[in-house]
């Protein structure tokens, strides 16, 4: 299959491989930044990571709470801000959940791809969106500082699944 961009969400692939790539460029991106990696911010990072399918804040404190952790939920919540400070996360509206960034340090504005079967979101990065949006906002005099699309639709593999194939 042709690779048309480096979010592979929605195929087959080891996902071992973007769980420990995304926990190698946190620890990068947080040392050049200084900002604090803590074990458990590290910890919240790798279980919003677990899947490609966004987490909410609640499972991530009760899977936290299964392993021991036993501080108030606030906690959980300043460690996603952190992890969505630092661009290592997102939040997608829609879902009222967190999915890991595919292409973190790099700015970009979220385009995602969410599938309404398996959950599963994927992350679009194309400037001409960003600027068709920009230019049309413009044309109204409107200025555009932050935009966060969600797509909704079926995954290639959930639409192989529901023809039987
Ligand atoms: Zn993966
Ligand atoms: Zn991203
Ligand atoms: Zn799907």
């Amino acid at each position: 299959m042709a690779e048309h961009s480096s979010d592979h969400a929605f195929v087959a692939h080891d996902h071992h491989h973007c769980i420990t790539a995304a926990l190698d460029e946190a620890v990068r991106i947080c040392r050049e930044r200084k900002g604090r990696l803590t074990e458990q911010r590290k910890r919240v990072l790798e279980l919003v990571w677990k899947s490609h399918k966004p987490v909410g804040a609640y499972a991530i404190l009760e899977q936290l709470r299964a392993e021991g952790f036993n501080g108030a939920p606030p906690t959980v919540y300043r460690a996603l801000d952190f992890l969505l400070e630092h661009g290592l996360i997102h939040r997608i509206e829609s879902l009222n959940a967190y999915t890991g960034c595919a292409h973190p340090g790099n700015r970009h504005t979220g385009q995602f791809l969410i599938c309404s079967q398996c959950q599963r979101v994927a992350e679009l990065d194309d400037t001409n969106v960003n600027n068709a949006i920009t230019k049309s906002a413009q044309a109204i005099g409107f200025i555009v500082n932050h935009q966060v699309i969600e797509i909704r639709g079926i995954c290639h593999q959930c639409q192989v699944q529901s023809h039987g194939g």
